[in-house]
């Protein structure tokens, strides 16, 4: 019997208990259109269950699109199979300075409510001996954006990949966000949004720190 009150307060409080996501042994078992299939079986009876009258022919889709959506693309960054190749290069020009890639797309979801987070990412690394390249970036960070996510937990998992990579702790995450889960429900706020910044090495200094703040800013500022 699950505790209905302690539910709506994690949800609320939007708690995270690992940096990993929680995961099934068996999450991968079965091919995506198996899980499509399955998905779309139990959608059906989600709408039924609401009232929705599923012979309709505007309706009658909706359960394969919903599940189609789920597996390929909304959450399709919770199967290790789709992770893009973070392959790295020699830093051979000797760039050592800050590189800051800017407004990364973030399409995700709340674990929570199942309602999109929707905004944006910087990502700030100072090379030592390997560079990424830049689309590289942008891969991984909608990588962990598809799935089930808590903000704070999609900017780590983004952060100790980048600094695996990259071999160096030298690395800044920041993500602002709208959650719909704020906006939509509950205290239906329209207007705030939410920012979660994490890093490590050099950034860990405030000086190194504002330097990226100032970059960020003037970019807002439509420089
Ligand atoms: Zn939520």
């Amino acid at each position: 019997m699950i505790d209905k009150k302690q539910v709506e307060i994690t949800g609320d409080n939007h708690f995270s208990t690992n940096i990993e996501t929680p995961l099934r042994a068996d999450a991968f078992n079965k091919t995506d259109d198996e899980k499509i299939e399955k998905i779309q079986h139990y959608f059906k009876m989600i709408m039924e269950e609401i009232g929705l009258d599923i012979t309709d022919d505007s309706l009658s889709g909706t359960p394969y699109r919903v599940a189609k959506m789920y597996v390929k693309e909304l959450f399709y960054g919770l199967n290790p199979a789709n992770k893009p190749k973070l392959s790295t290069f020699e830093n051979k020009y000797g760039y050592k300075k800050m590189l800051v890639e800017q407004y990364i797309n973030i399409d995700s979801a709340c674990e929570h409510h199942f309602l999109p987070i929707v905004g944006h990412a910087h990502v700030a690394y100072i090379p030592k001996d390997k560079v990424i390249g830049l689309s590289k970036i942008n891969r991984l960070v909608d990588y962990y954006a598809r799935r089930p996510q808590v903000q704070e937990r999609l900017v780590l998992q983004i952060l100790n990949d980048l600094q695996d990579v990259l071999e160096t702790k030298d690395v800044l995450i920041s993500v602002t966000a709208k959650h719909l889960c704020v906006s939509s429900r509950g205290i239906k706020d329209q207007s705030s949004f939410t920012t979660t910044l994490e890093y490590g090495g050099s950034f860990s200094k405030p000086e190194i720190r504002n330097e990226f703040l100032k970059i960020i800013e003037k970019e807002s500022l439509g420089f």
